[in-house]
Parts: C-alpha cells; structure tokens; sequence
C-alpha cells in the first residue's frame, strides 16, 4: 500500500494568515488520520515577490501553529532545471507555441475586439481576458525569425492542440472530508492558451506545480477553493507530460468580517499579529474548527 502524501506549499510573499493555517492544519489532519506524510514547498518561483525574511517566518509561524513537516523543504527557486525540462517535452511535442505579444499588445487587441463587437471578450477563470490567438498560427519561418531575434515573452499551451492529443475525457478524483471519492469531468478550454513559460520567469505556477506534485509523489492535494478551476489546467498538463494525478480537495476559503478573500483583505491579521496580540496557539485552531489543543 502506498503511503498518502500530503503538502502545503505557500508563496513566501507575505506573512501566513488564518487562511494559509486552516490549509495547513487541514492538510495536517487529514495526513495524521490516513497515517500519511506531510511536506512543505516554499512556492517561489516568483523573484520579485518572494523574500527570504517569509520564508523564514512561514517555518516560524507554522512552528508556532504546531505542526511538523518533513525536511528537506522543497523551494521552487532551485528546481528551474525541472520545469525547464518539463517545457521541453510540451515544446517537443508541439503542445506550446512562442507568444510574442507584450502585455500591451495583448491588452490592445481585446480591446479592439471589445469595441468591434460591442461584448465583452471572454474572460478566463480568474478573470483575465482570454488570449485572442494572434501568435497561434505565425508561419515556421516567422517564428523561427523572430526566434532568433529575441526570446518570446511567454510560451503558450497550445490549447485546441493539447485537447486533441490527451486521452479521452479527461477527469479528476474530488474527495470530500469524509474521504468519499467523486469523478470530476474537467474543462480546461475556459483557460484558453494559458502561459506556461515567462520571459521573466522561466516557468508559471502551472507548470511548477505539476512538476513538483509529481516529483514529491504527492497522493492528496488539499487547497482552496481559489484554486479549484487552476486544476483543470492542471489535469490536462499531467496528461501531456504523463504525470501521475493526485486525489483533490478544494477546501472553502476562511473568509473575513466584511466576507472578503483573506488574502485580498484590508482587514485581516497576519499569525505573527495574533500572536503578538497574546492569541494561543489553541485558540487559533478552535477559531477555525481544530479541536484538538
Ligand atoms: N502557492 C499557492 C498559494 O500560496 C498554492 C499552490 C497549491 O497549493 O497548489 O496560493
């Protein structure tokens, strides 16, 4: 029998709030219950946002919280070599193309497209205009030109493409708290061509993340609501590189007084303010349904 392996992997770019806890001590308690593994990964990939200093306090605060993870912490910023690989067998297999459309251009041509048609262009999951396609269909020869010219700002999934060459219909396992499993059919078109590689950044939080779900041999992956769409996407890339899909769970999101998203929130308090503030360890687990003390 294969040992369940759980993670909670927060961006250091920022100090742990009652939501990053109640998705640590979720994944906590469901590895205990199934006498599984827990690990951590620090999910920096991004440089300009990321910093040392809550890297550090995201150990301390979830110290502080009780919780114990296994060493070594995986961090992203080391593993460049892994994605880069993993982009290579997409690029190879013709499932990404070189977008050459700076964020200027790309906003220039929705909003052509807006006022031509008097509607709104669609939208992707998390709000962002669908890419309209202008680099989808360059010829070899302009590609390869422009190639040699300058690197592309983005390389795109190719997405009529990858939904041709994944296998059937493609599908996820969603377990709920009680460990109940249910067969989730996946959309991942509502994504369009998603970037999968920055010029900036050589690698995206998709294409990171499935790689190292895979190589941490990840069994379960509990995460927010505020992920849940970014798993169709992520689905489909496990099929294109023949990676092994975990079970799910998108857990609800702790949400604030004003019921905003306690990442985005004005109001929210960070551990480290609760803490400062005299708040317990334990209260903070009663707070947000743990019992145990
Ligand atoms: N790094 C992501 C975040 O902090 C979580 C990624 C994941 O759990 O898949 O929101």
């Amino acid at each position: 029998m294969t040992i369940p392996v759980f993670r909670f992997a927060p961006s250091p770019n920022g100090y742990l709030h009652l939501g990053h806890a109640y998705s640590a001590l979720l994944n906590a308690k469901l590895a205990e219950r199934l006498s599984g593994r827990l690990l951590l990964r620090i999910e920096d990939i991004d440089v300009t946002r990321c910093r040392e200093e809550f890297v550090a306090a995201i150990a301390e605060d979830l110290t502080w919280l009780g919780l114990r993870w296994e060493q070594p912490v995986r961090r992203q910023s080391e593993h460049f070599d892994n994605y880069h690989a993993a982009f290579g067998g997409l690029r190879r297999k013709g499932f990404v193309y070189p977008c050459f459309c700076s964020r200027k251009d790309l906003a220039d041509a929705v909003r052509l497209r807006e006022t031509k048609t008097g509607t709104q262009w669609r939208r992707d999951p998390d709000g962002a205009p669908l890419y309209p396609g202008t680099c989808r269909h360059r010829p070899a020869g302009e590609v390869a030109m422009r190639l040699g010219r300058s690197e592309p700002h983005t390389w795109r999934i190719d997405m009529a493409a990858a939904l041709l060459a994944a296998p059937g219909a493609l599908a996820y396992t969603r377990i709920d708290l009680e460990g109940e499993a249910t067969l989730q059919p996946i959309a991942p078109a509502r994504w369009g061509d998603a970037v999968v590689v920055r010029r900036e950044i050589p690698t995206s939080y998709h294409l990171s993340v499935v790689v190292d779900d895979a190589v941490q041999e990840i069994t379960h992956v509990v995460r927010g609501q505020d992920l849940e769409a970014a798993t169709d996407l992520h689905v489909l890339l496990q099929a294109l590189l023949a990676l092994p899909t975990p079970l799910y769970h998108h857990h609800a999101l702790i949400r604030d007084e004003q019921g905003d998203k306690l990442a985005k929130s004005r109001f929210s308090k960070t551990l480290r303010e609760l803490r400062e503030q005299g708040i317990s360890p334990a209260e903070v687990r009663r707070s947000l349904g743990f019992n145990r003390t």
